[in-house]
């Protein structure tokens, strides 16, 4: 397969989950090895097509960036589901010369809570 095809089978695996892992995207595309994801995921993310999530260091989530559905995310660190959340910037208290692009919400999910 040659690189640009696999670029937007990348972008449309993206578009039709919410967000995923590099693990998961080559799970889902065959014959497909990390560093050819990793770089059309960096390549996606530089023309903003994709947005990265990073967890933590070692947890990154990637998702295609709807310019329709602007929203942020929640994280439960128990049990690490997500969750989409209205757009928190405006919520937030501005803080001088700085633009907020995005927010991640750490927490304990309400199952996870009882
Ligand atoms: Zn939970
Ligand atoms: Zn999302």
């Amino acid at each position: 397969m040659r690189t640009s095809t696999y670029r937007n089978t990348i972008l449309a695996t993206l578009k039709e989950a919410h967000l995923l892992s590099i693990a998961d995207i080559c799970k889902s595309i065959p014959q497909v090895n990390f560093s050819t994801v990793f770089r059309n995921l960096e390549q996606l993310c530089k023309e903003g097509l994709v947005k990265r999530l990073f967890i933590d260091k070692d947890y990154v989530l990637y998702e295609s960036i709807n310019p329709h559905n602007p929203h942020d995310h929640f994280f439960c660190t128990t049990c690490h589901m997500i969750q989409s959340l209205a757009p928190q910037k405006n919520f937030l208290k501005q803080i001088p010369g700085i633009e907020i692009s995005d927010v991640l919400v750490r927490g304990i999910c309400e199952s996870c809570k009882k």
